[in-house]
């Protein structure tokens, strides 16, 4: 990792899972805004994250690649003590962006697959959130965002894994939220709609389901990954100061609550 400086108002942000769709142009986002971008995903996706790093090079602020597996703790701790290596202050801003999918029916689904959802979905934004602690605490203006989703809220069959997974994750940010105020540490969620990203359409296999996506869909389009971008922004930024342990559907109205 390079020390090169960026702009002093600049913020130190990691995005997980940025290779994504949706991690990708929320990377570019805040690089765009002068912003100093951890862009995390796990090892094996590290040309990947070559290739982001290069196309983010064109904007006001930079990228960092910090490669690491969201779900093992100790992957977590070596990628904070990289971030904390790499300048004098800490983190401002974590997206707990990383998120996996499949789709099974609770009668053929595997307990292990059971388990890596939620390795990834839940227990991967409690421990990126326990061990960036420690740096969350040296910014002025600390949040922590969790990319959850309407699944968490709605649902559908074959889902009930990674629907229940993003519930679980909106009761954590409720609850870290609570914890953390006294810190002046906000903590918010995202619940995307259907996105166009690889998740996105490898859950719409064929023109039928793609036409049951637009039926649930008030605004009748899938979301794109700049759809969200725009509510992460507004979490990570002193617009949404009094804002704290809320989750904003994003969804193009699947949901009215
Ligand atoms: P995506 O394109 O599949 O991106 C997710 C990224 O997370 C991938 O690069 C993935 O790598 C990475 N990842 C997986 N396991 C990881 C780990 N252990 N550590 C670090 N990174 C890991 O999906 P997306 O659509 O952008 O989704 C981003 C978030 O939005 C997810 O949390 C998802 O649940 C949520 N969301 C998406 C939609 C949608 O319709 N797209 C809707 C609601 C919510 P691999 O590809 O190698 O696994």
């Amino acid at each position: 990792m390079s020390q090169t400086s960026v702009q002093n108002s600049a913020r130190r942000i990691l995005v997980t899972g940025a290779t994504g769709g949706i991690g990708a142009a929320i990377s570019r986002k805040f690089v765009d805004e002068g912003d100093l971008v951890f862009i995390n995903d796990i090892p094996n996706r590290i040309s990947d994250l070559e290739q982001l790093k290069f196309e983010l090079s064109d904007g006001v602020g930079r990228a960092e690649i910090v490669t690491g597996d969201v779900g093992d703790p100790k992957s977590v701790q070596d990628m904070m003590q990289e971030i904390s290596a790499s300048g004098d202050s800490g983190i401002d801003i974590v997206v707990n962006n990383a998120g996996i999918l499949s789709n099974f029916l609770v009668a053929d689904l595997d307990p292990d697959e059971w388990d890596r959802i939620y390795r990834i979905n839940t227990k991967g934004p409690f421990l990126v959130s326990k061990y960036a602690l420690p740096l969350l605490k040296l910014s002025a203006f600390p949040s922590i965002i969790n990319i959850a989703s309407t699944g968490g809220k709605r649902g559908s069959p074959t889902k009930s894994h990674y629907g229940s997974s993003k519930a679980a994750l909106i009761s954590f940010t409720r609850i870290l939220a609570m914890e953390l105020a006294g810190e002046g540490i906000r903590v918010n969620a995202v619940c995307p709609g259907v996105v166009a990203t690889e998740m996105g359409k490898n859950n719409i296999p064929d023109e039928e389901s793609l036409q049951k996506v637009y039926d649930m869909t008030a605004l009748r389009r899938l979301g794109e990954p700049e759809d969200i971008v725009g509510t992460v922004s507004f979490f990570a930024s002193q617009d949404s100061a009094f804002v704290t342990g809320q989750t904003l559907n994003v969804c193009g109205g699947i949901l009215f609550d």
